[in-house]
């Protein structure tokens, strides 16, 4: 399985060759934690989710490092609105934050660090730039100075104007196409978090800390760094401008950056008010899955327009899929070939793997797997579906749930699939008349919480607790 993604540095699809054979080392920017993330940023964060399975399921091993911003100008300005140290409040939306990811089943990373768990790595860095003569002081505060970096601009195409070289700034926020001189260390200022350190007292600036956290924990180069549409810049730029500037290798190899969740044409934001939390949506009574669902249903790389109608066509999908599973379950194998073919559900595998690998277009992999579903219905209004059909569906299922995960949890989640096939062994024991056997593995299920029972049409199981 031969991975291409949509290259934003080079502007096109390129196979996906990590720098060490059999190993993907992966950076995806985090969230600011000063409140709850909305659902436009968790699309993103799914996005990552299965970039991330994706690897897996290809056969790579992942090293994936998401880090915490946990001091910016927003988490300062919030922390003193509620009368907080910054680490006592933003501890509470890293908190969250893990519940939330939790709830749409995003895989964890291998690391997560937090921005002020790496303030010696942060002043390493803007030494060595200072020591490169990318940096200069002014005020306390330190800059970079982007006409010391010919390569400025690659990734957004935003070029530095001969006119506003030397105008700094010192803001997180700063215009779309304005490339300024931008601050890596912040002098210290009354009333602000601040670090005594070698390099004077002051604080971090945001595109400093994943220059240097992701260069702590992945190395120098790394295979890939992702964002949403509105890192690219400046965020990645500078931070581009940074690791190259300080190491002269090349930084991240591909970077990837999924298209905003939108509200009526506008992107969704804190700042515009047009955003829904997932706390919000589930305490309307939505389903956590409906919402993964529908945030990973549309390819990253376009817009994906929110409604609720969108939001309830998803939950009726989920539940149409778990009509499907639960039909199948409890339905008898067929006694002769079965109408659902094995070699239906093997072109379903190799559909839904090439989905993936074209640039993760899970818009496609999910009609592959509709696809299926409707078949595996037909076959159950017929002939039915046989044992190494109902194997090889099985098989074709972990698929799904390895990367896309949006199957209901009775069905395939969790210890299902190990049900699944504890009760096919006791039901081939009690055919061999082994019934100690066949007991052995009623208890063993028993023990799981699984009741099973034995109808005239097959064997069905269902949780106790
Ligand atoms: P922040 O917490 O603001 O640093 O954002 C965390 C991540 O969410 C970043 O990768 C942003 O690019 C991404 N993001 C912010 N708004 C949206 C949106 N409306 N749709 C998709 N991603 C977003
Ligand atoms: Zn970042």
């Amino acid at each position: 399985m031969l991975l291409r993604f949509y290259n934003t540095l080079s502007r096109r699809l390129e196979d996906f060759e990590p720098l060490e054979p059999g190993r993907a080392r992966l950076y995806t920017c985090g969230p600011t934690v000063y409140g709850y993330a909305h659902i436009g940023n968790l699309r993103t964060f799914l996005f990552e989710d299965v970039l991330r399975r994706s690897l897996k399921l290809a056969g790579l091993s992942v090293t994936q490092v998401m880090n915490l911003t946990d001091i910016d100008d927003k988490t300062i300005r919030e922390a003193k609105a509620a009368g907080l140290e910054l680490r006592a409040y933003t501890d509470r939306f890293i908190a969250a934050f893990f519940a939330d990811l939790e709830a749409l089943r995003v895989e964890r990373a291998e690391h997560y660090p937090r921005a002020t768990d790496y303030i010696t790595e942060m002043v390493a860095l803007v030494e060595r730039l200072e020591a490169a003569g990318h940096a200069y002081r002014s005020e306390g505060s330190i800059y970079y100075r982007i006409a010391t970096f010919p390569g400025y601009g690659k990734l957004s195409g935003v070029r530095p104007e001969a006119n506003l070289v030397g105008a700094r700034v010192d803001s997180e926020e700063y215009d779309k196409e304005d490339a300024r001189d931008f601050v890596l260390w912040k002098g210290a200022r009354e009333g602000e978090p601040s670090w005594e350190t070698a390099i004077g007292p002051g604080r971090p600036g945001w595109h400093l800390e994943c220059s240097a956290m992701s260069m702590a924990l992945l190395g120098e180069r790394f295979d890939i760094h992702t964002g949403g549409v509105d890192n690219i810049f400046p965020h990645h730029e500078n931070e581009i401008a940074q690791s190259e500037g300080a190491t002269g290798e090349p930084f991240a190899r591909y970077w990837l950056h999924a298209e905003h969740l939108v509200v009526e044409g506008e992107k969704m934001a804190k700042s515009k008010g047009n955003f829904f939390t997932l706390r919000d949506l589930v305490a309307q009574g939505h389903d956590p899955l409906a919402v993964r669902y529908l945030l990973i249903s549309v390819p990253y790389r376009q817009k994906l327009n929110f409604t609720m109608d969108g939001l309830h066509g998803a939950a009726q999908v989920i539940e149409r899929i778990a009509n499907t599973l639960r039909r199948l379950r409890h339905a008898p194998p067929a006694a002769g070939p079965g109408a659902l073919a094995e070699a239906a559900v093997e072109a379903f595998r190799r559909d839904y793997r090439e989905a993936l690998a074209d640039d993760l277009n899970t818009a496609r992999a999910l009609a592959a797997l509709h696809t299926l579903l409707r078949q595996v219905n037909t076959a159950l209004d017929g002939e039915g579906v046989s044992e190494p059909a109902r194997a090889a569906l099985g098989e074709a299922l972990r698929d799904v749930a390895a990367v896309l995960d949006i199957l209901p949890e009775d069905e395939v989640g969790g210890d299902a699939q190990e049900i699944e096939r504890l009760v096919v062994e006791r039901t081939t024991a009690r055919a061999a008349r082994d019934f100690a056997l066949a007991d052995a593995i009623r208890d063993r299920l028993a023990a799981m919480g699984i009741a099973i029972e034995d109808t005239p049409h097959g064997t069905v199981w269902h949780r106790t607790g």
